[in-house]
């Protein structure tokens, strides 16, 4: 292997840290941060994250609510709870796990969270925020790559950035994260012919697919950072990206493996964004 591993938990490490000390500076204050964490339906593997989520919480300083429901729990139910999470002044941050069971409309839920509690950052005003540049919570999968990106000590600046995947969650808030971070920016997506065509011209490649094998050796400009955002399994069973690790590692300058990439991240940048909510909701 050429390139250098950006190792996900090493800096997830140092930034809960740094989470921890700013909790504890507000408990001095009778403050602590408190993330609602709401979970309708039994996905296993939404079960797993959340439980991540509030455990991180735990370790860091930060409160956390649980909030757990059977998959018959209505739509005006669940706005009934969000209603009165915005209103609870020990709750800071609000995070209804997705996917919800299809009687109950996503948006409308992610709509009713207050914008100052949107910790996840995938409300309209959140999105709109980020778009004009303005302060906002941003999601916490890209801001997360945004910190991994920044790890190497490379700046964007006039850099080529290639973003695969264009969902609203990550790949479209990623460009925009890319955007703002001066580089140029291309966004590929299920009907870009030849994405090798992009990529082999980018200094940055964040694959955000969920297709393993989407991004190979032959795709990548020697000495590119590429950061694989997607969870997929191989035929072993065993977790990958959407980056060919073996090959991909022999020509870039920077990878981020999987697990211990983005993942640990995302659930780093939403201890942030909760910090932040509290620190705002403190004045400080
Ligand atoms: P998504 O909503 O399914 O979006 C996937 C995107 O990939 C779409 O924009 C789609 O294009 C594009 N795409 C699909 N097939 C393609 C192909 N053959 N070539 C190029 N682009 C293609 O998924 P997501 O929520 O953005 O997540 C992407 C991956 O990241 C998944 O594996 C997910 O599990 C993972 N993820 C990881 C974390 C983490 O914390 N590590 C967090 C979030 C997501 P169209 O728009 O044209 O359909």
């Amino acid at each position: 292997m050429t390139a250098q591993l950006i190792n996900g938990n090493a800096l997830s490490q140092q930034i809960r840290a740094e989470v921890a000390v700013r909790a504890a500076k507000l408990a001095e204050r009778g403050i602590k941060p408190g993330l609602a964490v709401v979970l309708v339906g039994e996905d296993p593997a939404s079960a797993v994250y959340v439980r991540n989520k509030v455990k991180a919480c735990q370790d860091h300083g930060l409160h956390s609510v649980f909030e757990k429901y059977d998959a018959a729990f209505t739509e005006a139910e669940l706005l009934a709870r969000i209603q009165a999470l915005n209103a609870d002044p020990s709750i800071h941050g609000i995070l209804v796990q997705m996917p919800l069971p299809k009687h109950i409309n996503p948006q409308r839920v992610i709509e009713a969270i207050s914008t100052a509690k949107d910790v996840d950052g995938y409300s309209v005003q959140s999105a709109g925020d980020l778009m004009a540049g303005l302060p906002g919570f941003r999601p916490c999968t890209p801001y997360g790559c945004m910190k991994l990106i920044e790890s190497t000590g490379q700046s964007l600046r006039g850099k080529h950035a290639v973003v695969i995947g264009r969902s609203n969650t990550v790949g479209k808030p990623m460009a925009l994260l890319l955007l703002q971070a001066n580089a140029t920016v291309t966004v590929c997506h299920s009907a870009t012919p030849d994405i090798g065509a992009f990529t082999r011209q980018a200094d940055v490649v964040v694959a955000a697919v969920g297709r393993r094998g989407t991004l190979t050796a032959d795709m990548v400009k020697p000495g590119a950072i590429v950061i694989d955002v997607g969870i997929n399994r191989n035929d072993e069973g065993k977790l990958c990206g959407d980056v060919d690790f073996a090959g991909v590692s022999q020509v870039a300058g920077w990878i981020t493996p999987v697990p211990g990439g983005v993942g640990p991240m995302t659930i780093t940048m939403l201890l942030v964004n909760t910090l932040e909510a509290a620190e705002r909701a403190a004045g400080a």
